[in-house]
């Protein structure tokens, strides 16, 4: 299938102020979600939500990886310990694409202490702890950039149009 630019994936029902809005967030479902067995209920909220995924794949995460990726931290008496958690299993790695998608995904991943999270979120409803706060999502348009490029070939992104595209993204229906 060949690539296409993501701004153009949803153009059939969008307007041009929405298609200026649109960007590609990667979540991370961590370890404890998988030996928990709550995959499914994640990706589920996300899905209930409208998010439309244009990438998934699980894979095992080395050393150099998560020190790039968790490279704010990497000096922080926790830092080992999260990598060790966050090599325990493999994660489920997925990009979503959407209207200011990456704040809106922080919004349904909520605080990063799970005991400090709003309810309805899912590191409140699921979670009881740090490092082990099921999911990660990217915080800005920069990290998200790079994240998604640290994750995924360009060919492994999927561009498509989805029926439901007109309810979450369309203006004015
Ligand atoms: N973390 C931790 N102890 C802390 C802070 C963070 O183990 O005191 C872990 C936790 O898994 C968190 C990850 O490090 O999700 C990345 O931290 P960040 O501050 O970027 O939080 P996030 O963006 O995930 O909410
Ligand atoms: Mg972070």
């Amino acid at each position: 299938m060949p690539v296409i630019a993501f701004s153009r994936t949803l153009s059939a029902n969008l307007s041009p102020k929405n298609m200026a809005d649109i960007q590609r967030t990667l979540v991370l479902i961590k370890p404890d979600a998988l030996q928990r067995e709550l995959v499914g209920e994640v990706l589920s909220r996300f899905e209930r939500k409208g998010l439309k995924m244009v990438a998934m794949k699980m894979t095992h995460l080395d050393e150099v990886t998560l020190t790039e990726h968790y490279d704010h931290i990497k000096e922080k008496s926790f830092f080992p310990s999260l990598v060790q958690y966050m090599r325990s299993t493999p994660v489920v790695a997925i990009v979503y694409e959407g209207i200011e998608i990456i704040d809106e995904v922080r919004k349904v991943v909520g605080a990063t202490n799970p005991r400090k999270a709003d309810a309805g979120t899912i590191r409140a409803d699921l979670s009881m702890n740090v490092p082990s706060n099921m999911v990660h999502a990217s915080d800005s348009v920069e990290a998200s950039a790079i994240e998604i490029k640290r994750f995924f070939q360009d060919s492994e992104l999927f561009a498509y149009e989805k029926l439901t595209d007109r309810f979450h993204f369309g203006e004015g229906i």
